[in-house]
């Protein structure tokens, strides 16, 4: 069917690429994907020899258009380098867009390094807010932790290793010294779940900023203390107060 195939790959472990993406991958008239080099090699390992183009959201326009009028009678598949597109990656307006257009637009999940981490990290899990990469200068970095502060949800960030320790310092002075996880190569040989307070990861980091591709996930603010059966009951007493 033409239409748009939103195509996730694998995040370092090729064995992660689904059966069903690859089919994809091979089937599909193009594939329009980050960097065309990189996306080859996957290419091979799925057996396809279909035609790339490399695409951006901040490709030109025409572009776009173009992609989105091919989609009416071709299928065009959307790669990004690693793990899931639009995630931190290119693609947004493209679906916009195949959707303003009306076209047909599917997903092929597949792995993410946002929720890999999260499912590593030990950290609760039932509400959680994807942060991205935070900004490379300070105080941008510092007024979007700011904005997070209070907000009773884990939260996941994209951090490279050079940043790693300057970002969680920046992190426990922002937050308060939570409870965190550093996830390191997921999913590859050197697969690394560090966890600890934000200050004691900061220390952990600072001499020497690890190698790889890097997640931190932070737990919600600290809880109040759980109350205790007599302040329990004497709520209950006092909320029954005020039954007719
Ligand atoms: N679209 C991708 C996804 O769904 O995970 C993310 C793309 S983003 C440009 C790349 C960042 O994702 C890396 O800098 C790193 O923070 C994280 N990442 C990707 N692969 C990873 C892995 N195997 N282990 C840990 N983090 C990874």
């Amino acid at each position: 069917e033409p239409g748009l195939y939103i195509v996730a790959g694998p995040i370092g472990n090729l064995g992660d690429l689904t059966p069903r993406a690859a089919e994809i991958l091979r089937r599909a008239d193009v594939i329009a994907v980050e960097d065309t080099r990189v996306s080859a090699k996957l290419l091979r390992v799925a057996g396809a020899d279909t035609p790339m183009v490399p695409y951006h959201d901040h490709s030109n326009e025409s572009l776009r258009l173009r992609l989105v009028e091919r989609m009416a009678g071709e299928a065009v598949a959307l790669l990004s380098d690693a793990g899931t597109p639009l995630i931190s990656d290119p693609g947004y307006k493209l679906v916009r867009d195949a959707r303003a257009a009306g076209r047909f637009v599917t997903s092929l999940p597949g792995p993410s390094a946002a929720i890999a981490a999260l499912t590593l990290s030990g950290l609760p899990t039932d509400r959680f807010l994807f942060m991205g990469f935070l900004p490379s200068k300070a105080k941008a970095r510092d007024d979007a932790l700011r904005e997070v502060t209070g907000l009773r949800a884990t939260l996941v960030f994209y951090e490279s290793g050079a940043r790693l320790a300057e970002s969680l310092a920046a992190m426990a002075a922002a937050l308060g010294d939570r409870d965190a996880a550093v996830v390191r190569e997921i999913s590859k040989r050197f697969e690394e779940t560090a966890t600890g307070t934000l200050s004691a990861l900061a220390a952990r980091y600072g001499d020497a900023p690890p190698r790889g591709e890097i997640v931190v996930v932070i737990g919600p603010p600290g809880e109040a203390p759980a109350a205790s059966q007599d302040d329990a009951d004497a709520a209950l007493i006092a909320a029954m107060a005020h039954l007719p």
